[in-house]
């Protein structure tokens, strides 16, 4: 296993194309408003060495026997699952953003099961092709990005109708070597903090549309992948000299659009060709991975709990009955998102290819919980924190000598607490609700893993409305 020095190191090696603010950068890792992104990974490889951690954070490998990140592991067991969702919370409140490496876990998982299915039933190889990818990236101890949303153009059109026909990554040419892909890949999570990109396609397919129907892996810096860095809202924040104004004074997130432009693989890295069958699948069983992954919010959620309540001690409101209801209210949410991630995993089951999946309905249960719940969490901690949060003047006014001394006059709640507390409490509410890691608590809960339609098309899809309908017959004497 890496440290979390020896991964910022090995990111350096990669030669990756990434543009931001119409500027090519060459140095990724030290970049103020990418770097801490790449903290929020390198958390991923510190507490993983932590004694403590150990049974959330590493697992053995199925493959090697050796102990590796949990991140890079292939599920055996309902624990598994488990500690995976409790994973997820820890990390999310160590970084109070997202720490991006769940994907390429989730991608890895799913594939594991949909590669054995499709060798079971087209005679392919890609099963052995998985695993052998999975001991490399084990071995290394790397992180995967997982990509799976396209640009997707006309929403009404599917993949070969669509006027231009990269809008969906797609195969250009066979070699006698591998393949070539053109296309590209929305909203890509840290991706610029990953060794390697495993892609997948986006939705269920037909045959016509089978030359989309791909699964692969390549590393981050093949020739022919670009990327370009996402805005998020007060990123540039991260320019300026103080550091009060960021509110999460370590950690962030960031998202990329990555291009292929012809871009080669090599068929030992190649997990579906042309099988459109199971691109369905593949999409529903990373879905349902990267759903319960949404235990994320819920270390957020603690994050911005505790900070409400700091707050409200710093105003002197925190014993206002309505306070204290509001943050009961806070964590009666958090933890209902809480138990859907646990439950989702404790139901998990053994697939064929031996992988254990959550239980679906479930984790669809949980994410539509996610895309909502944040929302009023968010909300609350607004209404506490009150509309200094939106007016304070800046750091460098805090500090200036000229007009600094009425901030501190001014902006001062209980006489007890310095001045400068109360501003830092309230920069981080500012940016968990509406600055950089908004994008992460909130849209990200909306939209990460997919939107909440896509939650309620599974849920209808999934209840055992029959057995329902039938269990209430019975008890009201109906026979049909
Ligand atoms: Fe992981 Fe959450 Fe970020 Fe998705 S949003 S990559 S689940 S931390
Ligand atoms: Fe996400």
């Amino acid at each position: 296993m890496m440290n979390a020095k020896q991964y910022e190191e090995s990111l350096r090696k990669l030669k990756l194309v990434v543009y931001l603010f119409g500027k090519k950068i060459d140095n990724v890792v030290d970049d103020p408003i990418i770097r801490p992104s790449m903290n929020a990974v390198a958390a991923t490889y510190e507490l993983a060495e932590k004694p403590e951690y150990a049974e959330i954070m590493t697992a053995a490998s199925h493959l090697t026997g050796k102990k590796i990140n949990r991140f890079t592991h292939i599920h055996q067991s309902a624990h598994d699952l488990v500690m995976k969702s409790k994973m997820g919370r820890l990390l999310g409140a160590h970084t109070a953003c997202c720490f991006q490496r769940c994907v390429g876990c989730d991608a890895m998982n799913a594939l594991s099961i949909v590669t054995y299915d499709i060798d079971k039933k087209m005679g392919t190889g890609y099963h052995k092709r998985l695993q052998d990818y999975v001991r490399y990236v084990q071995e290394n101890d790397l992180v995967c990005d997982g990509a799976m949303t396209d640009p997707k153009g006309d929403r009404g059109l599917p993949p070969h109708l669509q006027k231009d026909p990269d809008l969906f990554l797609h195969v250009v040419e066979e070699r006698k070597d591998g393949i070539v892909v053109r296309g590209a890949k929305a909203h890509q999570t840290g991706a610029v903090n990953s060794h390697e990109i495993i892609v997948m396609p986006t939705l269920a397919l037909r045959e016509e549309d089978k030359d989309y129907a791909v699964a692969f892996a390549l590393p981050s810096d093949a020739e022919g992948i670009i990327y370009i860095i996402g805005r998020q809202s007060c990123d540039t924040r991260k320019l300026e000299e103080g550091m009060i104004d960021r509110g999460n004074q370590i950690f962030g997130g960031h998202e990329a659009l990555v291009i292929f432009e012809n871009v080669f693989v090599p068929w030992e890295r190649v997990f579906m060709y042309r099988e459109y069958q199971f691109a369905g699948t593949l999409v529903e069983k990373f879905a349902a991975y990267h759903r319960q992954s949404y235990a994320c919010k819920v270390g957020v959620g603690d994050v911005l709990i505790g900070a409400t309540q700091t707050i409200a001690e710093y105003n002197g409101a925190e014993k206002a009955s309505h306070v204290k209801d509001k943050i009961i209210e806070m964590n009666q949410l958090n933890e209902t998102l809480y138990c859907g991630s646990i439950a989702c995993a404790s139901e998990g089951f053994k697939e064929p290819s031996g992988t254990y999946s959550v239980n679906t309905l479930l984790a669809n249960v949980h994410k539509q919980n996610v895309t909502r719940f944040p929302f009023e969490i968010a909300r609350l901690a607004q209404d506490i924190a009150g509309g200094l949060m939106v007016t304070l003047p800046s750091e460098a006014d805090f500090r200036s000598p000229e007009v600094g001394k009425w901030i501190e006059k001014y902006c001062q709640g209980r006489a007890d607490v310095p001045t400068e507390q109360r501003l830092r409490i309230l920069r981080l509410i500012e940016n968990l609700t509406l600055g950089t890691a908004a994008v992460g608590y909130l849209t990200e809960s909306m939209h990460g893993a997919g939107s909440p339609q896509a939650q309620r098309i599974m849920i209808a899809r999934l209840v055992d409305m029959e057995a329902k309908k039938k269990r209430a017959k019975k008890l009201s004497g109906i026979e049909e």
